[in-house]
């Protein structure tokens, strides 16, 4: 699972001596940041050599995104970059200007739809322009020999290969969605994302994998993760696997090619097996090596250099079964680590004292270990949009049996932080000064903290009871998993036990976690979502989830799992959103009572998990996650496009540039930072374009 920021870190002053530029270009709803690779530099040849192979391996698997998210992706960036680095018309044209900026979008999302909202980009240049300069240009597709890409048979003679990309990009009625999650579609039919062949139905691939599906088995390995699921010549369903030899050839050839330089370098004989298996999973595609592999990665907790380089998250799939492509290199932040390393030695103690129901409670909490890493490279879907931190594996008999690694990323966090100094958003909608001072004195801090909690114990609390199905929440079981790992945060936030343990300084810094919380899941997350659209995303759905279902409860409402026997003071609610001057604001009355509601979701949150109540995870999320008040969200997007802000942030990477020696060792490595966006995305599209 991946943790996404809250978008907004606290405003704080800046440290004048920082001259590291960490905002970039902004265009359409993005803002560009970069982050720093802190102590690169202090890391041996040795380990310095490792990360420079391992992010090469990570560079090179960007294709296989850009395909997953769709199947026409690769040909529309090919062709759309082909205009922007050979089009010798005017180029200050208003056209050419929206053609740059729909490709900066498509570089961004890895494909031509949201990254976040997952609705198609509208072209703001004519289809009449970009078909003419196409023509002039005489441009010709190569086409690969790969069928996923092609979608029809021969063309009348006027017609050019390309024209069905125009179709796909100006259409109104196809493609619409990545990832189509309204209830009552045929969720795969109407997802343009490219794990299933067109034509399959939502029934056809569930039966497909429930027939599959092996009930007696204590350690399944996870289904569909790493294949497109396709029609044969006999019409029945079978998958494609990714794997050498196999769907995505091509790009996990070299990926392979660069795990195997590496795996000499490795920082522990440990972490050599993990290269050695994960090069075997890549090269069969079987998802037992796939567990093995993973059991392996988790128990690597001494390297200092670490990666993740895979097939791993679901939530490109309508169904939340196969997985994207994604890589991060890094390294421990030994510092930081420390805090994470207090969380997990008292993991036991967490777990023994929340609010949830001791049936859910795991007896024995095990295997967690945490730690804050620096960014090296991110890739796939990791980049240019990123996680903050990241627990894995998602396999959850793996997580029973052997526990997960935990992450949050530093150097990430950081930039954020750094970017947002002066951004006005505090300004705007914390409803006084002394919240906005508690905000500047204590929001970093306990931003961080939130995170440490919510990957380090939240996704490693609870169990499943004997016999629940772990996919029973089918399409609701991301946002209840995410509600349940923000929730035991929350509530940890305000425990007496981080004072004792020195991460919190006092009782007071929770305060400033709690107002951020439940403005960003009220008001300000809105931001993020165009005019009458729904919530989709897991994350936000779950931010929703928790902060209206608290304030409802806090006005008296009748609120599913809510514990009859403490009544809320309707007259006098712990937080509420009130009007000032046509603006809405939450105020916040009584934290501490915050804090026992919030208890009460976890408990109720954590039944759901543990019994696989999909009814009651389908009402939780209909109730609360997913509607928008037209007229709040109308409000907001006026108050924040006042301050010419992006809702969206994402990271140009670093350069890594290696010299060799005669035998081809490395002898050095220098980083860079000053490489553009645009001049990011046109070399890596030039440098590592596999399919
Ligand atoms: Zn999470």
């Amino acid at each position: 699972m991946t943790i996404l920021g809250s978008m907004f870190g606290a405003t704080q002053t800046a440290t004048a001596a920082d001259e590291f530029k960490y905002t970039d270009e902004q265009f359409a709803d993005i803002q560009m940041l970069r982050y720093k690779v802190h102590g690169f530099d202090q890391l041996s040849l040795r380990q310095q050599t490792l990360i420079y192979y391992l992010q090469e391996a990570a560079l090179w698997g960007r294709d296989i995104l850009f395909d997953q998210n769709g199947r026409y992706n690769l040909r529309i960036r090919h062709m759309l970059e082909t205009v922007y680095t050979q089009y010798e018309g005017d180029r200050t044209s208003a056209d050419f200007k929206a053609m740059e900026v729909y490709l900066k979008r498509v570089w961004f999302s890895s494909g031509i739809h949201h990254h976040y909202g997952c609705e198609k980009f509208e072209p703001a240049f004519s289809r009449q322009w970009l078909r003419q300069t196409l023509l002039s240009m005489g441009y010709k597709e190569e086409l690969s020999g790969h069928p996923q890409h092609i979608s029809r048979g021969p063309r009348s003679h006027n017609e050019q290969s390309w024209d069905e990309l125009l179709e796909v990009m100006f259409s109104t009625t196809d493609m619409m969605m990545r990832v189509n999650q309204r209830d009552g579609d045929d969720l795969v039919l109407t997802s343009a994302s490219n794990y299933y062949e067109p034509g399959i139905t939502q029934k056809e691939a569930e039966e497909f994998y429930s027939q599959r599906k092996p009930t007696q088995d204590p350690r399944p390995v996870m289904m569909g993760l790493n294949s497109r699921l396709e029609r044969n010549e006999w019409g029945l369903l079978e998958e494609n696997t990714y794997r050498v030899g196999g769907l995505y050839s091509e790009a996990l050839e070299h990926i392979v090619y660069w795990l195997q330089k590496a795996q000499p370098y490795a920082d522990t004989p440990q972490q050599e097996r993990v290269i050695r298996e994960l090069i075997q999973f890549y090269q069969t595609g079987d998802l037992r090596c796939f567990d093995r592999y993973s059991i392996l990665w988790l128990k690597d907790t001494e390297s200092l250099v670490d990666f993740v380089n895979g097939f791993t998250e679901t939530y490109g799939d309508p169904l939340g079964m196969k997985a994207s492509w994604e890589s991060l290199v890094n390294f421990k932040d030994l510092a930081a680590t420390e805090r994470t390393t207090k969380l997990s030695e008292n993991a036991q103690w967490f777990e023994d004292n929340s609010p949830v129901d001791a049936r859910f409670k795991k007896e024995e909490c095990r295997g967690i270990s945490a730690k804050v890493i620096t960014a090296a490279i991110l890739a796939g879907d990791l980049y240019p949009s990123t996680a903050i931190g990241i627990n894995l594996p998602n396999s959850d008999w793996v997580r029973r049996d052997f526990g997960s690694k935990s992450v949050t990323i530093g150097n990430l966090t950081d930039a954020y932080n750094k970017a947002s100094h002066g951004s006005g958003m505090d300004k705007e909608f914390v409803i006084d000064e002394p919240t906005r001072k508690l905000i500047a004195q204590y929001g970093d801090l306990t931003d961080d903290l939130h995170t440490d909690i919510h990957e380090c114990l939240g996704h490693g609390s609870g169990k499943l009871l004997p016999g629940t199905d772990p996919d029973s929440l089918k399409a609701h079981g991301a946002t209840i998993e995410e509600a349940r790992a923000d929730l035991f945060g929350l509530y940890y936030m305000a425990d007496p036990k981080l004072v004792e343990l020195g991460l919190t300084p006092n009782l007071e810094a929770y305060k400033a976690q709690y107002y951020t919380y439940m403005q960003n899941g009220l008001l300000t997350q809105l931001v993020r979502i165009k005019p009458g659209s729904t919530i989709e995303e897991a994350h936000m759905r779950n931010r929703a989830l928790v902060a209206r279902w608290v304030l409802a409860r806090a006005n008296g409402e009748a609120v599913q799992g809510y514990n009859p026997a403490l009544k809320a003071d309707r007259h006098h609610p712990a937080v509420e959103l009130i009007q000032r001057k046509g603006k809405t604001y939450v105020r916040v009355n009584d934290y501490s009572l915050l804090r026992t509601y919030m208890g009460e979701l976890l408990a109720e949150i954590q039944r759901i998990k543990s019994e696989g109540d999909y009814q009651a995870a389908r009402q939780l999320v209909e109730t609360y996650a997913v509607q928008i008040d037209p007229k709040l969200h109308q409000e907001i997007l006026a108050r924040y496009e006042r301050l010419h802000l992006s809702p969206y942030k994402g990271f140009i990477n670093p350069r890594y540039e290696a010299t060799f020696d005669s035998e081809g060792r490395v002898t050095s490595v220098r980083v860079s930072y000053d490489e553009g966006y645009a001049e990011q995305m046109l070399r890596y599209s030039r440098d590592y374009r596999s399919l």
